[in-house]
Order: C-alpha cells, then structure tokens, then sequence
C-alpha cells in the first residue's frame, strides 16, 4: 500500500517535471541545452510507473510498453545531458531504433524465457545502462563538464546509485522470480524511495544547471565586446582584480592601441570593411598575448591591453612587435580584391600594482599615445615618469580615452 502511493506521488512529479522542462526548453527557444531531452525522460518513466499502478508486475501487452519506455529513459536523459554540453544528438530516431529493438527483444526473451526473465533483461539492461552514463558523467567530470565537477560528481554518485538498484533486482529475480517484485518487499520499498529521492532532487538539479549555465554566460556576455569578443572595460576592470587579489602579483603594464586613420577607412571602404579591420586588429592583440594578460576592446578603434609579470622593456617589446605584425597584415575584404592594411600607433603605461591604479595607467598610456599620433603615427611610445606621469594625475578623472 505504501509502495502504491509512492509510486503514484512519483509518476504526478514526474509528468509535472515533464511539463516543466517543456516550459523552460520554450523559453530558452532555440539553444535548448537538452530540455526537451530531459522531459521526454520524465515524461517516459511517469507513464511507465502509471501503466505499472494499472497493471503490477506480470505478462501483458502494457507491461511490455512499460518495459520499453522504461528502458528508454536513461537514453533520453544520456541525450539531454549530452545536448547540454552543446553536443548536437538526435533523440527521437535512436529513441524509436531502441524502443523497437527492446520490444523485439523482450518477445524474444518472453518466449525463451518466461515473464521473470523478462523483468530481469529489463533489471539488467538497466544497470548496464545507467554504468555507461555513470562512466559518461565521471568522464565529463575530468573533460568537457570541468566547469561543472562538483554537480557533475553528485550526478555519477546518484547514478551509480541507480546501478546497484538495478543489479540487486536483477539478481533477485534471476533467485527468486516474480515474488521478487512484490511491491511491499523491503528491497521493492527502498527501491522506490531511492527513485521518489530521485525524482525530488534530479528536476531542481536540472534547473539549478541551467541557472548556472545561464547567469554564466550573461556575466560572460556582460564582460566582452560583441564585434571583437574581448573584453570590454567592466571585464578589464574584473580581470585586473581578480590577478591583483593574488599576493604573489607582480606589476602590470598598460597598452593603449589605437587604429591610425580608423575613420578614413570607414569612409574609403565602408562600415563592414571597417568592422573586419577591427576583428583583425583583435585577433592580432590576443594572438600576442600571453596566458593572463588581459585584452580590451576600450570603444569605437581603440584597444587596451595589461601585461602582467613585463618590465617596461619587455612590454614596449610586445607593443613593437604588436605594430609591426599589424602594419604587415593584409585583412581581407568581402567581395574586394584588394585587401585592407591599417597601423596603429601605441602608448605603454609605466607600471602599476594594484587595480585602483588602472586610471592612471590609462592616462599614463593615454598621454603616450596622443604623443606618438603628433608624432606620425605608426609608432610605440613610451610613458615617461616625468611628463605623462604628472599629466596623468592633473587630469580630472575619467578624461581617459576609455569609455
Ligand atoms: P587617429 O589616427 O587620430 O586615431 O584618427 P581616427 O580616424 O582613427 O580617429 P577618429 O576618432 O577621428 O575616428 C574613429 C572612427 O571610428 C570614427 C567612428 O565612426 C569609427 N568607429 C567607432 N566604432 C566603430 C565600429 O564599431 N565599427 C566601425 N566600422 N567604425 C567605428
Ligand atoms: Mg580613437
Ligand atoms: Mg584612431
């Protein structure tokens, strides 16, 4: 009797759990990150405990579709857990190609072997099933899931919980038959309460990935620049914070980046050519960087770089060849022959220690740059203690070029 209401309570979650994923997998419109997957799961195991309720355990049509839905549950979760990592795989025909083959099968092995070895091909293949996403989840934990170890951790235990549930029932029945199932056995009643635990944490734990996954995105999304997908000046700022709050941080210099004559080649080629010199332009800045060096995309043609662990004769070094491998780089043109060149000209801070000093920096930087356009352009200059220095710090606050 308690088993019965437990498991009625289970299918209910289930179904609504179902629903719910729907929802949210509407919402979240085209990148669905396995909705879909995961209420199909749901949906497939709420009606196999409701045909179960109707039917208890035996030979009979419903109980064979009830197996087959059944089985297909963990292959619709594996689906939804691969789709949230990004990986595109079809659901519903490996789904079909399973659910036929199983139905084949279990005939095969009703006929062999009678209705107890029917329910434990279904113990059994269930246990090997729920291995194989166990071992796919713990190897997520150490490759693509690494951002996610510690639920990803949680997920493999749980599942590997699933396992040996589904073993012991395999071997319980290949012991002792049918009676094996009765529902108010001890083993029947741990079994359920396992799954009505799983069935009350997995749908949060889903949701809570989601969340996870999406507030990620949105601050990642808040700190880059779309064109060029550097970072933009709050992510500068989270950057240099974040390297700052280390103890063992060594000073950082600045780069400010400017593109000569931007404006000219937006009016000589157009706003898209403009745009592609711009990606170009970012593309050459991180491919100089090295591991933790910062790169920002500061508004309209300008680029601020931080290099940390350089002195200035190392950071002017990679300003230079920054320069030179800009000038020599040929962007191509959409639909044009002939393709873009654009220089630009550098200002380098002196260095600073701390991420407060980013404004004096940008000035020092600032104040670089503005001589080295007086000076022609196309060149590297470097911020003097004297001048740029006391220029920086009689600038009223937010004169910086950065926006
Ligand atoms: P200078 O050598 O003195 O730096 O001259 P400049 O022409 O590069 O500088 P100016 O500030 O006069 O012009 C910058 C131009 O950059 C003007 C603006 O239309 C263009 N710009 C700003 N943002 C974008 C963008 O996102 N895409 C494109 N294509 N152009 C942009
Ligand atoms: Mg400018
Ligand atoms: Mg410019």
């Amino acid at each position: 009797m308690i088993a019965t209401v437990i498991v009625s309570m289970l299918c209910f979650q289930l179904l609504c759990f179902g629903g719910l994923f729907l929802l949210i997998g509407a919402r979240l419109q085209s990148k669905k990150m396995g909705m879909d997957a995961f209420a199909t799961g749901s949906f497939l195991l709420g009606v196999a405990y409701l045909l179960q309720l109707l039917e208890g355990p035996g030979w009979s049509f419903t109980s064979v579709v009830n197996h087959t839905l059944t089985l297909c549950v963990p292959a619709a979760y594996w689906v939804g857990g691969i789709r949230f990592f990004g990986r595109p795989v079809s659901l519903w025909r490996p789904l079909f190609g399973l659910a036929l083959a199983y139905t084949m099968l279990q005939l095969v092995v009703q006929w062999f072997g009678g209705t107890a070895a029917r329910y434990a091909l279904l113990s059994g293949m269930s246990a090997l099933a729920f291995l194989a996403m166990a071992v796919t989840v713990g190897y997520g934990v150490k490759t693509f899931a690494k951002d996610l170890r510690v639920e990803m951790t949680l997920f493999a235990l749980v599942i590997g919980g699933l396992c040996v549930f589904n073993t012991v029932k395999f071997l319980n029945l290949l012991a002792g038959g049918l009676p094996a199932l009765d529902m108010d056995r001890g083993f029947q009643m741990a079994f359920y309460i396992y799954m009505s635990f799983l069935g009350t944490v997995m749908a949060p734990s889903i949701i809570w990935l989601i969340l996870r996954r999406l507030t990620d995105e949105l601050r990642a999304t808040a700190a880059h620049d779309p064109l060029t997908q550097l970072l933009n000046r709050r992510g500068l700022v989270d950057g240099l914070e974040a390297h700052f709050r280390s103890r063992t941080a060594g000073p950082a210099h600045l780069l400010m980046l400017d593109i000569d004559h931007f404006k000219r080649i937006n009016d000589a080629h157009g706003h898209k050519a403009g745009d592609a010199a711009l990606r170009a332009v970012a593309d050459m800045v991180r491919g100089a960087l090295r591991q933790g060096d910062l790169a920002c995309r500061a508004g309209g043609e300008e680029f601020v770089v931080v290099l940390f662990d350089a002195d200035t004769q190392g950071a002017w070094g990679v300003a230079e060849r920054l320069r030179v491998a800009i000038e020599n780089h040929a962007v191509p043109r959409d639909g044009a022959l002939d393709p873009l060149r654009c220089t630009v000209t550098i200002g380098v801070s002196l260095p600073f220690s701390t991420a407060e000093g980013l404004d004096i920096a940008l000035q020092q930087a600032d104040a670089a740059l503005y001589r080295g356009k007086a000076g022609g352009r196309n060149r590297v200059e470097n911020a003097t203690a004297d001048t740029d220095s006391a220029l920086a710090t009689s600038l009223p606050e937010g004169s910086a070029a950065v926006a």
